[in-house]
């Protein structure tokens, strides 16, 4: 069969641009080749619809062994008492949920999208916003940081069936504990979608939600640094909050209600070669490797934040816990529509945000997200964090002038040559 040089010539192209370039879009990262190298197996040939053990098709012996060794590996790396492994996303791996414990029109309350939370937590465009009564608690507007006890009393007035701790641009810390407790008052459940920050969850580098919450959700691509994916994990037994009539062994009736729900819910036959990639990415989050890359991801946020403030940039909450800032741009009269794209003339990929208060429409924006997770990957240390901000600030600066633009894309290029994708 003839080679299909279309396609291999434009993923080549994309190679290249990934490696000209400096990556601080916050919800990416760069695999390592032998995570590239079960995705891309032959695994993808088989269907295997059920769980290990419990198959709808023969054949299933293998993949078995795979998928119990991603589960067992996962529960590892989480402290968790059980796992799926098979959301083929995060929003998959949350609709899961939803569908487990939710009927249509049931109260839920998520962080508000346009303060950093995520389109799958009640947004109106989404169809957790459409089955479901969907309301919202936010960051403080002096603090840009969320205030626990609002939230607690939040949920104690609302009642809602289920709570969604998380978001996808929020620099800081979780108080899981005090939403669960406020949870426990009126008997909702409480989800903990950790999409972002699990990399350094899982080594112990941010507060632990599998104490607190029923179920954590999260991708396996973010810090996580795992093929493109969902899992859905719950840590202990809980006491009954939501209507099972024994008090032990809730997560076992739990797991087989969200056993169900991802399948035949709402997925069909699993991804066994992406089920595979995700059990090597969790095997190497297992590593000192791990710890060490999570430290130095969180080490270069910190470092990043600081140098963008120096330079007269607003940072939400004016600092960072995590991988991850958000930037208010209105005091450099910018809008994250305008950084976006000048940053990406200079090769600089970032992505337009929200800002909590934002009065900019979510296509135009006043904010632009950073995260460090991919270019520590790429090696990336602190000095380099320095030199990295001085070309953002640089590039922004420059807005509307094309020839400066192109010769910081220059320079981009120049530091990042030599760097492979998968260095950490
Ligand atoms: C990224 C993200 C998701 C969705 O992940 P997909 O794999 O893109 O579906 C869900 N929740 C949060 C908080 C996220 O940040």
């Amino acid at each position: 069969m003839q080679r299909d040089s279309q396609i291999f010539d434009y993923i080549k192209q994309e190679n290249k641009r990934q490696l000209d370039g400096i990556e601080l879009i916050a919800s990416e990262n760069f695999v390592s080749e032998q995570v590239m190298e079960a995705m891309g197996s032959i695994l993808t040939n088989k269907y295997a619809e059920g769980l290990p053990g419990k198959r709808y098709y023969g054949g299933c012996e293998v993949v078995d062994e795979i998928e119990s060794l991603a589960i067992s590996r996962l529960n590892e790396l989480f402290g968790a008492n059980w796992s799926n492994v098979q959301p083929h996303s995060g929003a998959q791996a949350n609709m899961a949920v939803f569908s487990a414990f939710l009927k249509p029109g049931d109260k839920i309350l998520g962080f508000d999208l346009s303060h950093g939370g995520h389109l799958s937590h009640g947004s109106p465009v989404n169809v957790s916003g459409k089955w479901f009564d969907a309301n919202f608690y936010g960051v403080e507007k002096e603090t840009g940081k969320i205030d626990f006890n609002k939230v607690a009393n939040q949920i104690i007035d609302l009642k809602p069936k289920l709570v969604i701790a998380g978001a996808s641009a929020y620099s800081r810390d979780w108080d899981y504990s005090t939403m669960r407790k406020a949870c426990d008052q009126v008997g909702a459940m409480l989800l903990a979608d950790i999409s972002h920050p699990s990399g350094l969850i899982a080594k112990g580098l941010l507060n632990d939600p599998m104490k607190d919450c029923h179920i954590v959700t999260t991708t396996t691509h973010k810090t996580l640094r795992g093929p493109r994916g969902g899992v859905i994990m719950m840590g202990e037994d809980f006491e009954n909050p939501f209507g099972f009539k024994t008090l032990k062994g809730a997560t076992k009736m739990m797991s087989q209600v969200l056993d169900g729900a991802v399948f035949p819910g709402t997925q069909g036959g699993p991804l066994e070669h992406v089920i595979a990639a995700k059990a090597v990415a969790f095997g190497e989050a297992l590593s000192d490797d791990y710890l060490k890359y999570a430290k130095q991801v969180k080490r270069n946020a910190s470092v990043m934040a600081d140098e963008m403030v120096k330079r007269g940039y607003q940072i939400i909450s004016g600092g960072t816990d995590n991988h991850s800032m958000l930037i208010d741009l209105r005091s450099k009269d910018l809008t994250g529509k305008v950084a976006e794209a000048v940053l990406g003339q200079a090769h600089i990929t970032t992505n337009k945000n929200m800002v909590p208060f934002d009065d900019k429409s979510p296509f135009v924006t006043s904010g632009i997200r950073f995260g460090t997770n991919a270019i520590t990957t790429r090696g990336i240390d602190e000095n380099g964090i320095v030199e990295i901000v001085n070309l953002v600030d640089e590039a922004l600066m420059a807005a509307g002038n094309d020839s400066k633009l192109a010769s910081i894309g220059e320079k981009v290029k120049t530091m990042m040559s030599g760097k492979p994708l998968f260095a950490h």
